[in-house]
């Protein structure tokens, strides 16, 4: 499932083709992903500038100069080719620009979305309403995430997942960020101290900007909008390897916590 790495590559790489040009043609090949394309999405975006693009948790942002911006996202199994030598099944949204570029939104699952915002209303808009800040922003910090935390006994691996105190986070890098910082998954989130909140906020960062870094990680077959495979996997230290060595030479675990899996180090996280 593509995570915000994923969807921040995927962002970067469109941007090379999108950002500053006019989009010449779009092409729906059906009617909806997991629910209906919007109505008018074509004639929106038809003639449309694109002014900038960007990301708000593992949404995906094409500003256009008509004060419009399509958000995108990729579900389970979505993605964008970019110049693809032919049209397949699964490219629902085809997009060319006036340079002769094509994009295509490939989501063979469906579980994606695309809608149409008003750009000045983004931060109102249903599901970013309640989203809490970026974890690559400034407003992730430890104060904040001692603010979010304070007096809750649900476990802290719990509440790193809850959007609405840090957007766009994923059981991955949630699992990595915990054992990178030294806290265990099954915390209580109030008695997380400040000082493990300290290391905990560079984490978070550290982890995401290295798996971007890295071109997005890949569990099955999550391409770049290039096409590259992402290669992050290699370099988790916790996630997906239980019953291996950890780097302080103890057992990798795994537990399911909330319905998912949670791996860590009984050694390195207290
Ligand atoms: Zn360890």
């Amino acid at each position: 499932m593509p995570e915000l790495p994923e969807v921040e590559t995927t962002v970067r790489g469109l941007a090379r083709y999108l950002e500053g040009e006019r989009i010449a043609r779009v092409t729906l090949n059906r009617a909806d992903l997991r629910r209906p394309f919007p109505e008018g999405l074509v004639q929106a975006l038809t003639g449309a500038r694109v002014t900038a693009l960007g990301r708000r948790a593992k949404y995906g942002l094409v500003h256009t100069d008509r004060e419009t911006t399509m958000v995108f996202h990729l579900g389970m199994s979505g993605r964008w080719r970019i110049e693809p030598h032919a049209i397949e099944k699964h490219d629902h949204l085809v997009i060319e620009t006036g340079a002769g570029h094509v994009l295509a939104l490939n989501d063979a699952r469906r579980f994606g979305s695309v809608d149409l915002v008003d750009t000045a209303a983004l931060e109102t808009w249903g599901p970013f309403a309640t989203l809490g800040p970026e974890p690559l922003g400034d407003d992730l910090t430890p104060a904040h995430l001692r603010t979010a935390f304070a007096g809750r006994i649900a476990p802290v691996k719990q509440l790193l997942l809850d959007q609405s105190i840090v957007a766009g986070l994923g059981n991955i890098y949630v699992c990595e960020a915990l054992h990178r910082a030294g806290i265990r998954p099954d915390k209580e989130a109030g008695r997380v101290t400040l000082p493990a909140l300290k290391r905990l906020v560079p984490a978070v960062k550290e982890v995401l900007a290295e798996s971007i870094a890295a071109g997005g990680s890949t569990i099955r077959d999550y391409a770049q909008p290039s096409g590259e495979l992402g290669y992050f996997a290699a370099s988790w230290q916790v996630y997906g390897r239980e019953g291996q060595a950890c780097g302080c030479g103890d057992t990798v675990q795994r537990f399911v916590q909330g319905g998912r899996s949670t791996f860590w180090c009984a050694k390195c996280q207290k």
